[in-house]
């Protein structure tokens, strides 16, 4: 099936501003008609341009129908590097229904001089090296993954997210609702505010939340910086142009 006048439909795994920045560029093009889906994790979530769905597909078979009853062009993963299930999934569905993927994920961050970072592979392994680092911690990892810091009771939290956490918090924690940018100077004023001596964070990477690595390395703090979970895509790109681009040879050499 195609999409609105015969265009060929581009499904867009959403949910992050790459994704928004693909719909943008996908939805003035002609022939293309762009869906982007997201989880539906926030309540008022920054929507795309274009045709959206909102939910999980039911898994890999769920994600499968949808490809055989929408029938895209392509589908392009730019879900979160730390949304390792839901891209797995579209691997798995991509190749079973014989729908071109590209996963669309921007680079991880580079350590600069001045940098004291401690690279774990895990929110456990963040929590177990913490207490040879750090009093108070300044907790940015997401509302939904503070229970491995929840047994921390000689340490003192700031947890920022987007929405109230909702599952297991530290004894001595506190929370802060806030949604990026921010910016060096912002950032460095809380750290000291609070007094933190030490700062957990996945290795989200782009410029929307790096101000925080910034002011870490101004103040000399060590951050704890826990590794992107590995998902083997056939073909990436890091940025939205680019996918753009690869979706238009498509449609060109169809
Ligand atoms: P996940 O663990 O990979 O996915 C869990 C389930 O949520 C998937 O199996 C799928 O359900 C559904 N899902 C996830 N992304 C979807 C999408 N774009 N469209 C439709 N269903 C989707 O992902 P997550 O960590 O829960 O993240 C959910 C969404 O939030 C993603 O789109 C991601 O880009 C965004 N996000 C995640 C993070 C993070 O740190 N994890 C940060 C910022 C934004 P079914 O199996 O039922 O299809």
């Amino acid at each position: 099936m195609s999409g609105a006048g015969g265009a060929r439909v581009v499904l867009v795994l959403g949910g992050t501003s790459d994704g928004r920045a693909l719909a943008a560029l996908l939805h003035p093009l002609p022939g293309i008609h762009v869906v982007s889906s997201l989880a539906g994790r926030t309540s008022a979530p920054v929507l795309p341009v274009g045709e959206t769905r909102v939910g999980g597909f039911g898994g890999v078979r769920g994600l499968v129908g949808w490809l055989r009853e929408r029938a895209p062009a392509a589908v392009v993963d730019a879900t979160h590097p730390f949304a390792a299930r839901i891209s797995a999934h579209a691997v798995a569905a991509c190749a079973e229904a014989g729908v071109p993927l590209l996963r669309l994920q921007r680079p991880g961050w580079t350590a600069v001089p001045g940098d004291r970072w401690h690279r774990v592979d895990s929110a456990d392994e963040a929590a177990r090296v913490l207490p040879a680092l750090a009093r108070r911690v300044f907790l940015t990892t997401g509302r939904l993954e503070t229970a491995p810091y929840a047994h921390l009771d000689d340490l003192w939290f700031l947890l920022r997210s987007v929405e109230p956490p909702t599952g297991e918090l530290p004894r001595a924690c506190e929370v802060l609702l806030a949604r990026g940018p921010f910016t060096v100077g912002d950032e460095i004023a809380l750290l000291r505010d609070r007094r933190i001596d030490a700062i957990v964070t996945k290795d989200s990477g782009g410029a929307l939340t790096a101000a925080k690595l910034t002011a870490a390395r101004e103040l000399g703090l060590p951050v704890v910086l826990i590794r992107r979970p590995e998902v083997t895509a056939p073909e990436r790109v890091t940025d939205a142009a680019a996918a753009a681009r690869w979706v238009e040879g498509l449609a060109v050499g169809a």
